[in-house]
C-alpha cells in the first residue's frame, strides 16, 4: 500500500468558497472519485486527472475503489460537497481502510481536507442564525433508525439548540420533515424563525425565510438545508439573527459601557455563570433547601396577603402549610402589649415559635390550614404583618418613645408604600427621627435621618461582612415631603435593574449613580504591619 487518498470537501459549490488546499489536493491527484453532480461542480479545476464517476447511493463502492487505487500506488482524491467529514466520505474511507488492516503510520497516506459545510454556508446567506449553540441533524433514516433520529430532535429541541437539518427530504422520504416539525412545535413557538436554503452558492440558489409553523408550505428538497432558530432567534428585515447574549452585559446603543473592562468578568456581573454560582452562592445543599422552603413560604404569604379572587382554581380541601410571617407592634412603636403577646402565643400554639431578629420584628412561625385567618387576627390585634425573606424592611427608631413625633408620619408613609415589597436581596431602610441617629440608620442599605423637617440620605451601607461599613451620605436637607417619592424611585430602579441576588450596595457601586446620587469609591484599606521594631 503506497499511494495517497485525499478526502476533499469542496464547500457549497461556488469556486470562491473552495479552499486553496482543496484545489491543490485535487491538482496533486491522479484520480478523482465522486458522485456525478460533484464532479460537474469542480470540472473547471481538473486538468488531466482520471475521473471515476459514481451514482449517489454508491458511496461504499466509491470508497472501495479509492482504497484499491491508492493501494496500487495512485494519488486519489475523493470529493464531497461541503465538508467531507460532515455526512461525507471521510468516515467511510477510513472504515474501508480499517477493514483492509490499515494503520495510521502506514505508507498509504490519508488527508482529510476541510471545507465549508452547508450549516455554515446556509447560515451566512440567512444572516447570523448559528451565533449560539447549534447542532446538525440529518433526517435521512437510510442508515440511522428513525427512533434514534427522533430522540436527537427531541433532545436538541428541549435544550434550545439552533438546529440545521441536513437531508430534510427526498423523493421517498417525505414524512420525516413533517414529523420533525411536530416534535419541534412541542418545544418552540410556531413563530420561531426558520430559514430554508436550497443550493447555497450554486446556480439555482433559493433562500426562504419562514417560521416553524409555516415551513412546510414551501419547497424543501434534497438540496435544502433547514435552519431552525432557538427561543431567542429573530428576524430583522431579511436577516435571521440568534443573539449571543451581549445585551445582558453591554449597552449596545452607547459607546460608554456601564461595566468597565476589568469589571466584566467579576462573578457578580455574570451571576448566570458556573463560577458565580460557586462563588456567590457557595452554599451547602442544606442552605439551598432552606432557601427553597423560604421561597415557598413567601409564595404562600403572597397568596394570603391578597384577598383571594380565584377560589375556584384552588382545591377546596384545606391544606396544612407552614405560615411564616414577620410581626411587629408598629413602625415607631417597639412595645408589644400583654394582650398582643397572648394573642401571638395563642395563635402560634404549642408547635409554633417566635424568633426575634435584628430587623425590628419577630418572625412568627406555625403550621396551619388557615394562614389568612392568622394574619387577620394579628392585624386586628394592632400588629403589623409582613412577608419574610428578600423583601424591603423598614427599621425605624422609637422616636424617643414618641416624643420626637414629627418624623413618625413620614416613617409610616414609607412603611405603607414600600415595606414588604419583593426585591432581589433583603433591603433594609433605616429611619431615625433625629440627628443622634442612635438606631444606626446610617448602617443600613438605605439610611434616612430626619432633622427639623428635612432628611439626610445615606445610600449603600454594607450591612454585613468583615468590611461592613456605613452608607455614603449622598444628600443633606431633602425636604421631608419629597422623601417618600424619591425613595420609591430609588427602589424602583433597584427592583428593575438589579442582577439576580445582587445586594443594594453592590448595585449602587455597579450603577455608579442612582437618581443623580453618585457612588464614591471608599479609600483603600492599609494592611498594618504586625511586626514591630524593624
Ligand atoms: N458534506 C456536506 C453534507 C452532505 S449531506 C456538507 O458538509 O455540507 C447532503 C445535505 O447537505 C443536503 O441534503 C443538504 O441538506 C445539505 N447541503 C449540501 N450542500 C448544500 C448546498 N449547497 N445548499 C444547501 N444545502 C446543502
Amino acid at each position: 500500500m503506497g499511494g495517497k487518498i485525499s478526502v476533499v470537501g469542496f464547500g457549497p459549490g461556488s469556486h470562491e468558497h473552495i479552499t486553496d488546499r482543496a484545489r491543490e489536493a485535487i491538482q496533486e491527484s491522479q484520480v478523482i472519485i465522486g458522485y456525478n453532480t460533484y464532479v460537474d461542480l469542480i470540472r473547471d479545476l481538473l486538468t488531466d486527472q482520471e475521473i471515476v464517476r459514481t451514482g449517489m447511493t454508491e458511496e461504499v463502492s466509491r470508497a472501495q475503489k479509492a482504497v484499491d487505487l491508492a493501494a496500487a500506488g495512485k494519488a486519489v482524491a475523493v470529493i464531497s460537497s461541503g465538508d467531507a467529514g460532515v455526512y461525507g466520505m471521510a468516515g467511510l474511507v477510513y472504515e474501508v481502510l480499517i477493514e483492509r488492516g490499515w494503520h495510521s503510520g502506514d505508507q498509504l497516506q490519508v488527508e482529510v481536507v476541510p471545507g465549508i459545510s452547508a450549516i455554515h454556508s446556509c447560515a451566512a446567506l440567512l444572516g447570523a442564525p448559528i451565533m449560539h449553540d447549534a447542532c446538525t441533524i440529518s433526517l435521512s433514516d437510510h442508515l440511522t433508525p428513525w427512533t434514534v433520529i427522533e430522540k436527537r430532535i427531541e433532545a436538541a429541541a428541549s435544550a434550545d439548540f439552533v438546529i440545521a437539518l441536513y437531508n430534510p427530504r427526498s423523493g421517498r422520504r417525505t414524512r420525516q420533515i413533517a414529523e420533525t416539525q411536530r416534535i419541534l412545535l412541542n418545544y418552540r413557538a410556531a413563530q420561531t424563525p426558520v430559514g430554508l436554503v436550497k443550493s447555497a452558492y450554486r446556480d439555482r440558489q433559493l433562500v426562504v425565510r419562514t417560521t416553524l409553523g409555516e415551513m412546510l408550505n414551501y419547497d424543501i428538497g434534497m438540496l435544502t438545508t433547514v435552519i431552525i432558530g432557538n427561543a431567542s432567534t429573530f428576524y430583522h428585515d431579511e436577516v435571521m439573527i440568534t443573539p449571543r447574549g451581549y445585551q445582558r452585559k453591554y449597552t449596545l446603543d452607547s459607546e460608554v459601557q456601564r461595566l468597565r473592562p476589568g469589571e466584566r468578568l467579576r462573578p457578580e456581573n455574570e451571576p448566570w455563570s458556573l463560577n458565580s454560582y460557586a462563588e456567590i452562592q457557595n452554599r451547602s445543599s442544606r442552605d439551598w433547601a432552606a432557601e427553597a422552603l423560604e421561597r415557598l413560604q413567601n409564595a404562600e404569604m403572597k397568596i394570603i396577603d391578597r384577598p383571594d379572587v380565584s377560589n375556584s382554581t384552588r382545591s377546596s380541601a384545606p391544606q396544612s402549610t407552614i405560615c411564616e410571617i414577620a410581626v411587629s407592634p408598629g413602625v415607631a412603636n417597639k412595645k408589644f402589649s400583654p394582650s398582643q403577646m397572648l394573642l401571638l402565643a395563642t395563635l402560634a400554639g404549642d408547635q409554633g415559635e417566635l424568633e426575634y431578629t435584628p430587623a425590628h420584628q419577630l418572625i412568627f412561625r406555625t403550621t396551619t390550614d388557615d394562614a389568612e385567618k392568622i394574619v387577620k387576627e394579628l392585624r386586628e390585634g394592632g400588629m403589623r404583618v409582613l412577608p419574610v425573606g428578600d423583601v424591603i424592611k423598614l427599621k425605624a427608631c422609637d422616636f424617643c418613645d414618641g416624643e420626637k413625633f414629627e418624623g413618625i408620619s413620614f416613617a409610616e408613609e414609607i412603611a405603607e408604600r414600600l415595606a414588604g415589597q419583593s426585591v432581589e436581596k433583603e433591603l433594609r431602610i433605616g429611619f431615625n427621627g433625629c440627628a443622634m441617629a442612635c438606631y444606626g440608620a446610617v448602617n443600613e442599605d438605605i439610611g434616612l435621618v430626619f432633622r427639623k423637617g428635612r432628611f439626610d440620605l445615606f445610600l449603600g451601607g454594607k450591612t454585613t461582612g468583615r468590611n461592613a461599613g456605613p452608607g455614603q451620605r449622598v444628600a443633606e436637607g431633602i425636604p421631608a415631603e419629597q422623601m417618600p417619592d424619591l425613595l420609591e424611585r430609588i427602589i424602583a430602579t433597584y427592583q428593575s435593574q438589579a442582577f439576580p441576588g445582587e445586594r443594594f450596595h453592590k448595585f449602587f457601586m455597579r450603577m455608579g449613580q442612582i437618581e443623580g446620587f453618585s457612588y464614591q469609591d471608599k479609600p483603600q484599606t492599609i494592611a498594618a504591619d504586625a511586626v514591630c521594631g524593624t
